[in-house]
């Protein structure tokens, strides 16, 4: 399940969080991010290194994920 949000239409392209994800999950071509969501481990790198807070870690959907497995 993918935890991380993408906040519309905030991105610069800068690129800060592809290079730091180490499972190589996210897309950056030309005026379009995206978490491919097989690749993504929700570690939250990405998160840390944007500078304008595009990337976000979702709480309330990790919450009712574990909530799912009982
Ligand atoms: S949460 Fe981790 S694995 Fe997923 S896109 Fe971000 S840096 Fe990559
Ligand atoms: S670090 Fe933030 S602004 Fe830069 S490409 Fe990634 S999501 Fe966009």
């Amino acid at each position: 399940m993918l935890l991380i949000e993408i906040v519309p239409d905030k991105c610069d392209f800068c690129g800060c969080c592809v290079g730091v994800c180490p499972e190589d999950a996210i897309e950056l071509k030309e005026a379009e991010i995206k978490i491919i969501e097989d690749r993504c481990t929700n570690c939250s790198k990405c998160v840390w290194s944007c500078p304008i807070e595009v990337l976000k870690f979702n709480k309330e959907k990790a919450k009712e994920g574990k909530d799912d497995t009982k």
